[in-house]
């Protein structure tokens, strides 16, 4: 299983009421995608029904300091701190990877090889993607990550969040996608090296063609902007 949904009765048991319209057996494993509630928070739930919860050791890591209103989503039992883990059960083998910093500095995709189907949590999304700095998430270092991506055989994908009614995306959305974030921080990375002052920086990226405003409140919050900045700097 793929992530957990927001912490709480309501959405496990709504989760898990999907779960059983497939299947009367047990969850043995599930892989959580990044430490955001909306994916982490019913770890608990589902280790204390006695399934293995496979995370990249980060995620744990970021659960220590975040506090989200709804509540502490639980350390997942089973962190994995390589570039891979791969997970076997009846002859058919699942595979999590961990790629380097994107969403945040603990992204896992899950990788079904025989259905040629990856989950991609928040680090693929069909929404304008949203990088988590305090948690050390990187927009520069999202492209390597992309790229690692783009290798693997599949050909669909689940994305962490979608526009309405579009619940997954074919291998041509997601290079899409990856063309999408390559000119988004190729143009900012070029401004930079221009010398835009910070705070001119979010106007001048041109993102109309990509669909993704980003000259946003959010964007223009220190949080985000100083870190956004100093990476695209420091970025060959
Ligand atoms: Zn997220």
């Amino acid at each position: 299983m793929g992530d957990t949904k927001n912490l709480g009765d309501q959405f496990y048991n709504e989760l898990m009421t999907r779960i059983k319209s497939i299947s009367d057996k047990p969850v043995k494993w599930v892989v959580v995608t990044h430490h955001h509630q909306d994916h982490s928070g019913n770890i608990g739930k589902f280790q204390d029904a006695g399934a293995k919860v496979v995370v990249h050791s980060n995620l744990n890591k970021n659960l220590e300091t975040y506090a989200p209103q709804q509540g502490k989503p639980a350390m997942a039992n089973t962190p994995y701190s390589k570039r891979e883990y791969d997970i076997k059960l009846g002859g058919v083998t699942a595979k999590v990877y961990h790629f380097g910093s994107a969403h945040t500095s603990g992204d896992s995709f899950l990788y079904y090889p025989d259905l040629k189907v990856l989950q991609g949590g928040d680090a693929i999304v069909g929404v304008a993607p949203n990088i988590d700095f305090p948690f050390n998430g990187s927009g520069v270092d999202w492209v390597r990550v992309l790229n690692q991506v783009a290798k693997l055989d599949f050909d669909t994908v689940v994305p962490g969040h979608s526009a309405q009614g579009q619940t997954t995306m074919t291998r041509a959305d997601f290079m899409a996608y990856k063309m999408k974030w390559e000119t988004l921080i190729s143009r900012a990375k070029e401004l930079v090296k221009k010398g835009t002052p910070k705070d001119q920086l979010l106007a001048q990226i041109k993102t109309d063609d990509l669909g993704w405003n980003i000259n946003t409140q959010q964007w223009q919050q220190p949080a985000r902007l100083d870190p956004f900045y100093a990476e695209l700097k420091a970025a060959k």
